[in-house]
């Protein structure tokens, strides 16, 4: 008996027989984890095929077999296959995504003393042996430690191999540790803390001012606070906190929180409403497919708040019903912990979460429950469709448009909307795309039938019972307009777009356009909340020199430097490295080193001197690094204790505040500046979903839309929430250039500290594939080889080859070279 292995070892492309031996046999099947030799070492393998014969004249025999369980199952060692073959990664790439860190590893072996008093013949040999005597068995780790900077692995290999030690590959258990949450109180009495400020720092600098801040915020919050909080909301670190508690101003302490994925969300178990007519007619074309041999999948199309995830959760319930498993994708967990909540409520005892955020433990426990058939429902980002769900029925995936379902990093570079697709039709499960901007490829397959479209036209408020008491509880006058059954629908906000030309022109120089600084006022004084976006992406701040024009770059990335007012240093957002703050332009002494642009905390910074007193509250990536730092900034704004929240890209996932009246768009048309065919779509989706998040509940909502490119389609369509002319539009442009959805697109990167071995690099390559396209007579268009447009992150240079036609795929070399990335359908050319 032989079997075929993907080993587990980088750049290993292909798989390899090894012979199975005799009491193995009646238990090998594919997809177990086995250990095989592999030139000199022992290396991690998955077991891809079970044969009688094989056509290899020598074949080795597996090592040892590590779980009897298989820890792929027959379905998803078929998707692995297709994903390597269509994203042209190596098959044990594309098989260690379905396996939790941690058992996708390298293995450890173990040794153990057999033959004592054996004869030996050096030094270190006589080390090992005494070793293992003394201590019993041991792990290659624990003799690395006590044999330090010695090559003990070749010595061990001999007396392995003359029968003394016998060495047998180990797993690890997952380390699982305990997570704790900082939290700070008011040491003293708000008066008394106040009067002793001073002790804390030089008055007006930075930190001063920072500690000042988380004081006063406790003294306000009048209660203990998490330290991610107090950072949010002040800037700082643990540092200043400590400051103050030596001061004794404050004290710390340590609670520690969940262990259980799930137990980070509240939620009330409830019931399924009854369906509105448009859900009702969609919710039948779905129950109908899956009672059916069809295959097709369903792009559930409906704006934002139209019931889309009331859909999901019909399909999961139908789905668990018939004793089959469900997969929703969205995301990111930590974005969207409302639809989270809802999947938990709806199912209780039924979920199971798999995000980044988990300890090891926490992964590798989720996904042991999962290959029991334990787990009915995986919730996650798109590393959850890889979870070994038996008897999978259902994948959704909410927000299918989101960039975050493009694997841009590494290899396998995979598109989860195409996998998922794929992976229906292996497991025969139904499969829903669900977004209210869908991506442009996705609407083009359903124009052409490969994909059923289902619409849910209408916004729904909820349920008029609980809404009508809840006006009559705020003395509210409702602005529902249409009644349904026992749902109520209302119509998206309003949306107006400010010129800010015209802004410039008449002299305001400020963030704010007077239509927005009206608005916001407004608002403030009704109590309500407001929301401001700011485009980062492409967003242009940087520090230059008045005078000479000197640009402060990072000294390893190509990208310019942001002023990060916490910590009063220059950051680079491409590679995470910080500086002190120059005073005098490096390049010819000048003093007049400026920022320019704006970043979160500028805007916040104006807010704050427009309508002192506004509690103002950042969302993005700085404020949110610490782990749980986003479902706190979410918490104290739904809580209403700050009245505007000003945030980045975050803030256009599947966010419900029906208290936000007011969405303020800083500026809409930043990211259509960037050299990507996909920046109109990119920026129609991001306005689209932003504008969907005001007016969600009783009291309606506004949009201020500030652009300096009113007249763009994107910008257009997003204000009038119209999808169908921007997708028109939109098409009809990638037609004339020779686009996606009419040519695919391949890129590849190559990334290298040397700049000129870069650029003979990708010419070498590009000259190849340019030889192979004339031979065969293609019609596919060669782009570069050209420095990327980010030219250099983390000290290596960056080019790259874009092909662009039918199938470019087949004029790629069989095996990509080492130090090249290849980026099948690249949903970003940067
Ligand atoms: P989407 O996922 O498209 O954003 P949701 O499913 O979240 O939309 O629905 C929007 C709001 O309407 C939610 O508050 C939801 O509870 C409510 N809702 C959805 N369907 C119904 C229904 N059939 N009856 C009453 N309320 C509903
Ligand atoms: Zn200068
Ligand atoms: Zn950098």
């Amino acid at each position: 008996m032989f079997v075929e292995v993907a080993v587990n070892l980088p750049h290993v492309y292909g798989t390899f027989d090894y012979r199975v031996p005799e009491d193995l046999e009646p238990v090998i099947t594919p997809g177990q984890l086995i250990t095989v030799p592999f030139g000199s070492r022992i290396a991690q393998g998955i077991i891809t095929e079970v044969r009688d014969r094989t056509d290899v004249a020598e074949t080795k025999s597996i090592e040892a077999l590590l779980d009897h369980i298989p820890v792929i199952t027959n379905a998803q060692l078929e998707l692995a296959r297709w994903m390597a073959g269509t994203y042209k990664a190596t098959l044990i790439d594309c098989l260690n995504l379905m396996l939790p860190p941690g058992l996708s590893q390298q293995t450890d072996s173990s040794y153990q003393l057999v033959l004592m008093d054996a004869a030996v013949s050096s030094e270190i040999q006589e080390r090992i042996l005494k070793l293992l005597h003394r201590r019993g068995e041991l792990r290659g780790r624990q003799l690395s430690r006590a044999l330090p900077h010695q090559r003990w692995k070749k010595a061990m290999d001999t007396l392995v191999r003359r029968g003394v030690v016998k060495r047998s590959a180990v797993l690890d258990p997952p380390s699982v540790r305990a997570v704790y949450q900082r939290t700070a109180r008011l040491a003293m009495t708000p008066t008394a803390a106040g009067a002793r400020v001073r002790e804390i720092g030089q008055a007006g600098s930075a930190a001063y001012e920072r500690r000042v801040c988380m004081i006063k915020t406790l003294i306000a919050e009048g209660e203990p606070l998490e330290a991610q909080w107090l950072y949010a909301e002040c800037g700082g670190s643990l540092s200043d906190l400590r400051i103050l508690e030596d001061h004794d101003l404050i004290i710390l302490s340590d609670a520690e929180v969940w262990r259980d994925p799930l137990e980070e969300f509240e939620y009330v178990p409830s019931q399924a409403p009854t369906l509105t007519p448009d859900q009702a007619r969609v919710w039948t074309a779905i129950k109908q497919a899956a009672g059916s041999d069809s295959q097709i999948p369903f792009l559930l199309h409906g704006v934002t708040g139209s019931g889309k995830t009331e859909i999901y959760l019909n399909a999961v319930e139908h789905t668990l019903e018939q004793g089959r498993s469900a997969i929703v994708l969205v995301p990111e967990i930590a974005l969207t912990p409302q639809t989270v909540r809802r999947f938990l409520a709806r199912f209780p005892g039924r979920v199971g979460l798999n995000h980044s955020q988990l300890s090891a433990g926490e992964r590798f426990d989720t996904w042991r429950r999962c290959r029991a058939g334990d787990i009915g429902l995986m919730i996650g980002p798109r590393s959850a469709l890889f979870m070994p769900l038996q008897n999978l029925g259902l994948i959704v995936l909410d927000e299918s448009h989101d960039e975050s379902y493009k694997e841009q990093a590494r290899s396998p570079r995979y598109q989860t909307r195409s996998v998922a697709i794929q992976y229906q039709r292996i497991t025969g499960s139904i499969c829903i795309l669900g977004s209210a901007t869908p991506d442009i490829n996705t609407s083009y397959a359903a124009d052409r039938g490969r994909i059923q479209r289902l619409t849910l036209p209408q916004r729904i408020m909820g349920h008029r019972q609980r809404l009508t008491s809840q006006a009559q509880r705020h003395g509210i006058q409702p602005q529902y307009q249409s009644f349904k059954d026992d749902a109520l629908s209302i119509d998206l906000p309003p949306v107006r777009i400010i010129d800010m030309r015209q802004e410039l022109m008449a002299g305001n120089r400020s963030i704010f356009s007077r239509a927005l600084t009206h608005e916001l006022q407004e608002t403030l004084n009704a109590g309500q909340q407001a929301i401001l976006f700011l485009n980062r992406r492409g967003s242009t701040t940087y520090i230059f020199c008045r005078d000479c024009g000197w640009v402060a770059r990072c000294p390893r990335c190509d990208a310019s430097l942001t002023h990060h007012a916490d910590d009063d240093r220059w950051h680079c957002h491409h590679c995470g490295a910080s500086s002190p703050q120059m005073q005098a332009c490096p390049n010819c002494s000048s003093e007049r080193v400026r920022r320019f642009g704006i970043g979160t905390q500028k805007v916040q910074a104006e807010l704050e001197s427009l309508f002192p007193g506004t509690r103002t509250l950042r969302w993005d990536r700085d404020s949110t690094r610490a782990k749980g730092a986003h479902a706190i900034i979410l918490a104290h704004f739904a809580a209403q204790r700050a009245d505007v929240l000003i945030g980045t890209q975050m803030l256009a996932k599947g966010l419900d505040l029906p208290l936000v009246t007011l969405v303020g768009v800083i500026n809409a048309d930043i990211s259509l500046n960037l050299p990507d065919y996909r920046a109109p779509e990119r920026t129609f989706q991001v306005i689209t979903q932003v504008a969907g998040r005001a007016g969600r509940g009783l009291l309606g909502g506004k949009v201020i839309l500030q652009s300096f490119q009113p007249d763009h389609y994107a910008i257009q369509a997003a204000a009038q929430h119209d999808y169908e002319t921007f997708y028109r539009r939109e098409l009809g442009l990638r037609q004339e250039l020779g686009y996606p959805p009419f040519a695919n697109l391949i890129r590849l990167i190559y990334r290298h500290p040397s700049s000129k071995q870069a650029e003979t690099e990708v010419e070498r390559l590009g000259a190849l594939i340019k030889a192979e396209i004339q031979k065969t007579n293609r019609r596919i268009a060669v782009i570069g080889p050209a420095p990327c447009y980010f030219g250099r992150i983390r000290g290596l240079y960056r080019w790259h080859i874009i092909l662009r036609g039918n199938k470019p795929v087949d004029v790629l070399p069989a095996e990509i070279p080492d130090g090249w990335g290849v980026d099948i359908d690249p949903v970003s050319l940067l």
